[in-house]
């Protein structure tokens, strides 16, 4: 039996990443980025205004004030989207808005708070402005390339793509971009107990949970789940299904490789070719765990336990799906949580304990979710962490620290 950590280094040095592909831009949420991305032009392009107002040389405005407002005469209305074609000269203003180029010979902008409009004596309305409150020279503008420069690298291979990248690459003109490419995994769930989700029941069957939760987990990763259905506990019958998996990019059986009268998956796996790397984990739960690879392709043979085969996968497979799919980061955050109360353990083996934790005054606690048991799938139900307490240690008393792994992104 190996550790965790041995587990993981071996698994994690047959995993090769996929290739690229392109998609659309809002495709690319969520995606892991493929390309170097540089801005092919200043943005802002221009100097602009931050502000609706008024465009003025700060030489005229300098002293303006409460009691001694300056009075300039308005030459022009500049909405955003277009440019003066005047210079701006002594005395004079433009009424500009937020994201209009700032005229030539303007360095300043005026809030319209600050100003107010007055009709001039032959009843033209408008035509002057007072303004109350001078600005320092260049205040209000945003300077041309002040959020990227032309020639800037934007975003770097390998980022994830989260809603600003996404609008960072439209701001840089890229409506399509290369994208690492996201493994097929094949998923085979194996017991004569099981019946998929709307099967026909009895008292001794019980529907293949495993088939949805593995699905819906390789989904959570931003990989795209195969379902090979249920094969019962029949060689040929899992040979066949496992058989249809080979195309797939990673494959995945639940079941049966524990050491039970009918546990034939790794016997079978062996059989399709599969070249066994190990099996069995110091962990609990999940210790039945068979890793090997099949014409160099990645196979998990997870244990049946709902539990244990959700904390395997959390623990092996996800960091191997983001590795192919060309993620920097593959494992979750971890944190250091105060521990509600005692939890004694098993030495020799590496616990995943379900445990709920929250954020009170400044720092994270965790308690478990109750019965632990490998059957429990209302322990992950309840949880958003795993407690993670070390192969060397027998028990951790209440108000002690441990570290929890993450499993949710909001808390
Ligand atoms: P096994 O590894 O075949 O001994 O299965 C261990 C336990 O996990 C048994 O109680 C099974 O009924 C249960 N189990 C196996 N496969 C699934 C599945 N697909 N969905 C839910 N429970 C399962
Ligand atoms: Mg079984």
């Amino acid at each position: 039996m190996i550790s965790v950590d041995e587990a993981l280094d071996k698994i994690l040095s047959h995993i090769r990443p996929l290739g690229f592909e392109k998609v659309s831009l809002l495709d690319s949420l969520g995606r892991v980025i493929a390309e170097d991305i540089y801005a092919g032009r200043n943005i802002p392009p221009l100097d602009n205004s931050a502000m609706d107002g008024y465009a003025v040389r700060w030489e005229d405005i300098r002293d303006a004030s409460q009691d001694h407002p300056i009075r300039l005469e308005v030459i022009e209305d500049l909405p955003a989207g277009f440019a003066s074609t005047r210079t701006l000269e002594k005395g004079k203003a433009i009424r500009i808005m937020t994201g209009a180029p700032v005229p030539k010979g303007a360095d300043t902008v005026i809030p319209v708070e600050e100003s107010k409009k007055v009709a001039d004596l032959n009843l033209q309305e408008d035509r002057f402005v007072l303004i109350f409150k001078a600005a320092a020279p260049g205040e209000n503008i945003r300077k041309s390339g002040e959020d990227v420069k032309q020639g800037d690298r934007v975003i770097f291979k390998g980022d994830m793509i989260r809603p600003a990248e996404v609008g960072m690459l439209a701001s840089v003109g890229r409506s399509f971009v290369s994208v690492s490419q996201r493994p097929l995994v094949a998923i085979l769930c194996t017991g004569d107990e099981l019946v998929d989700v709307d099967g026909d029941l009895d008292e001794v069957k019980i529907i293949s949970s495993n088939s949805y939760t593995l699905g819906a987990q390789v989904k959570d990763c931003g990989a795209i789940p195969l379902q090979l259905g249920i094969a019962r506990d029949r060689k040929e019958e899992i040979a066949e299904k496992l058989r249809q998996g080979i195309r797939a990019d990673v494959l995945i059986s639940s079941a049966g490789v524990s050491v039970g009268d009918y546990d034939f998956v790794k016997d079978v796996l062996k059989d399709l070719g599969m070249e066994m790397v190990f099996w069995k984990v110091a962990m609990r739960p999940g210790q039945p765990l068979a890793f090997g690879t099949i014409e160099g392709k990645p196979v998990f043979g997870l244990p049946g336990n709902p539990v244990s085969s959700m904390i395997s996968f959390e623990q092996f497979v996800r960091p191997s799906l983001l590795k192919m799919m060309g993620h920097r980061r593959l494992f979750r955050p971890v944190i250091e949580a105060v521990l509600k109360e005692e939890i004694r353990k098993m030495t020799g083996r590496r616990y995943f304990i379900r445990g709920s934790v929250t954020f009170e005054e400044n720092q994270y606690f965790v308690t478990t979710t109750g019965e632990q048991g490998s059957g429990i799938l209302r322990s992950m139900v309840r949880a958003n962490g795993l407690i993670v307490i070390p192969e060397g240690q027998e028990m951790v008393r209440a108000g002690e620290r441990v570290k929890v792994q993450l499993l949710d992104r909001s808390l």
